[in-house]
C-alpha cells in the first residue's frame, strides 16, 4: 500500500470569538489517501492555517523538505518510519513548534489509515498493555463576560457533570493573567471562591482539577494561592506558571502537596524530558496531535512511566482528537484520566457536529473503541459548512473605518 494523496482543510465555527480562551473554535483536518482507496484522518490543536501551509509547502533541499512531498509513495503501515522521515528531512524548519504539530496531525491520520487497512482499532496496533477502560474527566469552560456570569455558567456545568455521572471534572478558571476568557481580569480571591463553590456543588466524592491558564508570573505568588486551595482536595492544578519557567515549576512542585500539571503546549519527548526532569511536575499532559502524533505521545508516556509520573492527556478539539486521546489512554497504564470536552456542554459547533460517531460514556467510563482506525467519521455537511466559514474568515476584508 502507498500514500497517494494528502489534503489539508481549515475549519472554523461561524461565530468565532477571538476573545474567548477556547481553541475548539477551529481545527485543521489532514486526510491521507492510499492507492487502495482508504483515507485516514487526523487533526491538531494549533493555528490551522500555519499547519496547512507547512504540510503543503514544497522544499528545495534535503534539510527542509515539504511534508506532503515526503509522504507520497510511502507505506502507511510503517508509521514510526514515516515519523522519523518527516522529522529528519524537515528538521531545519520543523523540529519543534508548528512543524511538530503538522507532523502530529499527519501521524494521527496515518495510524487511522493503518487501522482501517487492517480492520483493527488504533489502540490494538499501538502495542503496550490494553487497559480495561478509560476514565474521562469533564473539562468545563464557562461562558460570560462578567465574573457573575462566569460563576453561574461554571456552577451550572459542574452540576451537569455530576448529574451526568462523571467521576471527575476540571474547572477552567481563566479569569486572571494573559489568557483570560473574554478579557475578564480578576484576582486570587475570585479563583479561591470559585473553587470553593464548585467543591460544595460537586460534593466530596468527585475529583476536581483546576486549570488557571498560566495566570501567575512567579512561583511564590502561585504557592500562596495553592496553600489556600489545599483544603478543597484538588487532584491537580494545571499550568500555574508560564510554560518556559521550568525553575519556577520545580520550586512550586516541591513546595505544595497539590499535584502540578503541565505540558499541553509541548512538542516532542525532548520538551517533556525537560518538563519532567528540570520542571519536576507531577502530571504530564501531552496532546496527541500537538506532541507529534501517537508515535511521539507513546514515547512520552513511556518516559513518564519510567519516572513514576502520571499522564493525563490534553484534548480540547473535535471528536477526532477525543477519539485519538482515548486510543492512547487505552494502552497507557499510567494514564489516570483523559481530558474530555463533553459535546453536550461545549459551545463549539465543531466539537458537537464534525464527527458522527461520539464516544460513549457509561457510568463515568469510556469503553475502548472497537471500530477500525480511530473509529470516527467526518460529517460531510458539517465539514463543508465549517470550511466555508474558514474561507470567509481568511479572506482579507477592509476594517469598517477603511471601507
Ligand atoms: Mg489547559
Amino acid at each position: 500500500m502507498k500514500i497517494t494523496g494528502v489534503d489539508c482543510t481549515v475549519l472554523v465555527v461561524p461565530d468565532c470569538n477571538s476573545d474567548a480562551c477556547d481553541s475548539s473554535q477551529d481545527t485543521v483536518v489532514v486526510e491521507i489517501r492510499s492507492d487502495e482507496g482508504i483515507t485516514g484522518i487526523g487533526e491538531v490543536d494549533t493555528n490551522p492555517w500555519v499547519v496547512k501551509t507547512l504540510v503543503e509547502s514544497p522544499g528545495s533541499h534535503i534539510m527542509s523538505l515539504g511534508l506532503k512531498q515526503l509522504l507520497l509513495d510511502q507505506d502507511p503501515t510503517q508509521p514510526q518510519a514515516i515519523w522519523d522521515r518527516l522529522y529528519t528531512l524537515s528538521a531545519m524548519t520543523g523540529r519543534r513548534g508548528a512543524g511538530i504539530c503538522a507532523i502530529g496531525a499527519i501521524d494521527m491520520a496515518i495510524w487511522d489509515l493503518y487501522g482501517k487497512a487492517t480492520g483493527k482499532p488504533v489502540w490494538r496496533l499501538l502495542g503496550g498493555v490494553p487497559q480495561p477502560h478509560v476514565t474521562p474527566y469533564a473539562s468545563l469552560l464557562p461562558t460570560g463576560t462578567t465574573l457573575a456570569e462566569y460563576r453561574e455558567s461554571l456552577l451550572a456545568k459542574a452540576t451537569w457533570a455530576r448529574e451526568f455521572g462523571f467521576s471527575a471534572a476540571k474547572l477552567e478558571i481563566c479569569i486572571k493573567g494573559p489568557y483570560t476568557h473574554n478579557r475578564l481580569q480578576e484576582g486570587d480571591d475570585a479563583i479561591v471562591q470559585l473553587v470553593a463553590e464548585c467543591r460544595q456543588e460537586m460534593g466530596p466524592e468527585m475529583r476536581i482539577m483546576v486549570d488557571v491558564a498560566y495566570c501567575w508570573s512567579d512561583w511564590k505568588e502561585a504557592l500562596r494561592v495553592l496553600r489556600r486551595l489545599e483544603q478543597y482536595d484538588i487532584f491537580f492544578v494545571e499550568t500555574p506558571l508560564p510554560s518556559d519557567d521550568l525553575e519556577g515549576y520545580r520550586r512550586l512542585a516541591n513546595a505544595t502537596d497539590i499535584r502540578i500539571a503541565a505540558g499541553e503546549w509541548l512538542q516532542t519527548r525532548y520538551e517533556f524530558l525537560d518538563l519532567m526532569d528540570r520542571g519536576q511536575v507531577d502530571v504530564v499532559q501531552p496532546d496527541v496531535g500537538r506532541v507529534g502524533g501517537f508515535t511521539e505521545a507513546l514515547r512520552v508516556v513511556q518516559l513518564a512511566q519510567d519516572r513514576g509520573k502520571i499522564v493525563v492527556p490534553h484534548c480540547w478539539k473535535t471528536g477526532i482528537g477525543a477519539a485519538a486521546t482515548a486510543h492512547l489512554a487505552a494502552v497507557s497504564p499510567n494514564c489516570r484520566f483523559i481530558e474530555f470536552l463533553p459535546a453536550a456542554v461545549a459551545e463549539s459547533r465543531l466539537r458537537r457536529e464534525l464527527v458522527s460517531d461520539e464516544l460513549q460514556i457509561v457510568k463515568g467510563r469510556l469503553q475502548l473503541p472497537r471500530h477500525p482506525g480511530l473509529g470516527v467519521s467526518l460529517n460531510p455537511e458539517a465539514f463543508s459548512r465549517f470550511a466555508a466559514a474558514a474561507e470567509r474568515l481568511y479572506s482579507p476584508r477592509p476594517l469598517p473605518q477603511e471601507a
